[in-house]
């Protein structure tokens, strides 16, 4: 790498302190608005997971860790909460000049979501059924049976590029109340903020709980996923690598959850509010600039209000803010990286050449003080069919693909037609229809006149090449182990029934 001197830089985190990488090679973070390199960071190696493994087996194995009492836990939770508000403003700088994502979202939703999660936790873990002791059944014989959820142990959490702030939440949280430690990659593309995070919770967290590997996905992420004293694998990123990340964690049968990505549909029937269809379906997609797995990508309209509704999307559409994401007043900021750009543009292309129509955006646009960002307009195709490649992939940009129906069993069935299940929604002023409807819909979260409607005590998680797994509310039971503990009281063993199956001849 060619590396700025005037540029911070950032070591891996092991073992409660800042750790060299073995290659003494170091990768370079760009700002995605302006191209600037805004970072130099530890590029990982296979060796550096060992340490960083070593430090967490040891820390999981300090009883005063695994074993701490559930208010003590609780306490520790409280804590992470506390200091991560009173460096939100820090992070949040990061995680914009990292990642592209507005200053205004990070400060007002990201940063607040995460607060409230390590809060929410830190409240359920105090009635979390650690230990839960079944009724007793008189056969054979009483005995005594205990149900525990004990933590499963090192756990390897790879997360994505676009929010890293909040997928580091979704992962440490749940891990850290039930006890296990953790060995977290973040994105090459946006590690400083979980980085920094790391180095800030050191003042909370005993050392070797909590360690950062930066560096690429095929080698530190293979090296987590591959790893033989790594118990559990959650992994957030696109559906390819999550299919690779399997396979490979296999060999070992690690337990795993996979977030991955979305292709979201959003229904909207005849009798809709369209002044909040047209804002809220625009929220759905265009917030990060469609780069979010639960976006809106995909809205199947009833055909008697379908024009009305495309007027009222465009005109809103051209009166988003494009800008630098430090700006307060910018509403979208730049795609992840030229390249990632260059194929959204590809995707609006295709669009284009299978017989859809721009009604806005479609192109490029320059912004001053970012000249070599990759900014898209926001972009709105109608005559969209769902078996255009921009209706069935991934495009992760500011594209809304609009779809007509006119029944509702074809806008159910348009709606499923995906491999994906991670997000839908159902726009109607009837929303005892639509309870209905959200019946028929085939993805983990569904939200009836809204979108984005995650919440720190409610499930998230996909349906079909979605992934599998839930983060978030319940996601304590996905970092634990059930045992069963059962303790007999009959002690004289001619008083066994079952010992005379074996014992035949003895009295
Ligand atoms: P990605 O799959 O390219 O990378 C995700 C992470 O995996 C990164 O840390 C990367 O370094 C690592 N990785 C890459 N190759 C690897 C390998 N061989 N072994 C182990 N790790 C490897 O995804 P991305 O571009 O960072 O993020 C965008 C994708 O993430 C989109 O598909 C989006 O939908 C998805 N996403 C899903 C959710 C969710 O909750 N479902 C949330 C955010 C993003």
């Amino acid at each position: 790498m060619k590396e700025s001197l005037s540029i911070p830089r950032y070591e891996h985190f092991i073992n409660g302190q800042k750790y060299k990488p073995m290659s003494a090679s170091y990768l370079q973070v760009n700002n995605p608005a302006t191209g600037e390199a805004v970072a130099a960071v530890a590029e990982g190696s296979p060796e550096d997971v060992d340490a960083a493994v070593a430090a967490a087996r040891q820390a999981f194995n300090d009883p005063a860790w695994r074993d701490m009492p559930a208010t003590q836990r609780s306490q520790l939770l409280y804590s992470v909460a506390n200091q991560i508000a009173a460096h939100a403003g820090e992070l949040a700088q990061l995680e914009v000049l990292a990642s592209g994502g507005t200053i205004n979202r990070v400060l007002s939703l990201d940063l607040p979501a995460i607060i409230d999660l390590f809060m929410v936790l830190a409240e359920a873990v105090k009635s979390f059924p650690f230990v839960e002791s079944l009724p007793a059944r008189p056969l054979p014989e009483p005995c005594n049976t205990q149900v525990r959820r004990e933590p499963i142990g090192v756990c390897g959490l790879i997360t994505a590029w676009n929010v890293p702030l909040l997928l580091f939440a979704f992962k440490v949280a749940p891990a850290l109340a039930t006890g296990n430690t953790v060995v977290i990659k973040p994105s090459e593309m946006t590690p400083t903020s979980t980085l920094r995070l790391a180095e800030i919770l050191a003042d909370v967290l005993p050392p070797g709980v909590l360690n950062v590997v930066n560096g690429l996905g095929p080698v530190v992420g293979e090296a987590i996923c591959s790893h033989a004293d790594i118990d559990k694998i959650s992994f957030t990123g696109s559906t390819k690598v999550g299919k690779h990340i399997q396979v490979v964690a296999a060999e070992t049968m690690k337990r795993v959850t996979v977030e991955l990505g979305g292709k979201g549909p959003g229904i909207v029937l005849a009798d809709a509010d369209i002044e909040l269809v047209a804002h809220g379906a625009l929220y759905g997609v265009f917030l990060n600039a469609g780069q979010l797995c639960e976006s809106g990508t995909r809205l199947i309209v009833h055909e008697s209000i379908h024009d009305r509704l495309v007027d009222r999307l465009v005109s809103l559409s051209e009166k988003v803010v494009l800008g630098d994401p430090m700006h307060p007043e910018t509403g979208m900021g730049p795609m992840s990286t030229a390249s990632h750009g260059e194929k959204v543009m590809e995707y609006i292309g295709s669009a284009c050449r299978e017989g859809a129509t721009i009604q806005c955006g479609g192109q490029r646009i320059a912004i001053a003080g970012c000249e070599c960002g990759f900014f898209v307009a926001p972009t709105i195709l109608t005559g969209v069919t769902n078996d255009m490649r921009v209706a069935r992939e991934e495009v992760f940009g500011p594209v809304l693909s609009v779809i007509k129906f006119q029944s509702e069993e074809e806008a159910i069935a348009i709606a499923n037609d995906t491999d994906y299940g991670l997000s839908a929604g159902i726009w109607t002023t009837d929303v005892v229809h639509a309870q209905h409807l959200a019946r028929q819909l085939r993805a983990g979260s569904v939200w009836i006149n809204d979108w984005h409607m995650m919440r720190s005590d409610a499930p998230f998680g996909g349906f079909k090449q979605s992934g599998y797994g839930r983060e978030l509310g319940g996601s304590m039971h996905n970092y634990t182990e059930t045992k069963t503990v059962s303790t007999a009281f009959q002690r004289d063993p001619f008083k066994k029934s079952l010992f005379r199956l074996l014992h035949t001849k003895m009295r």
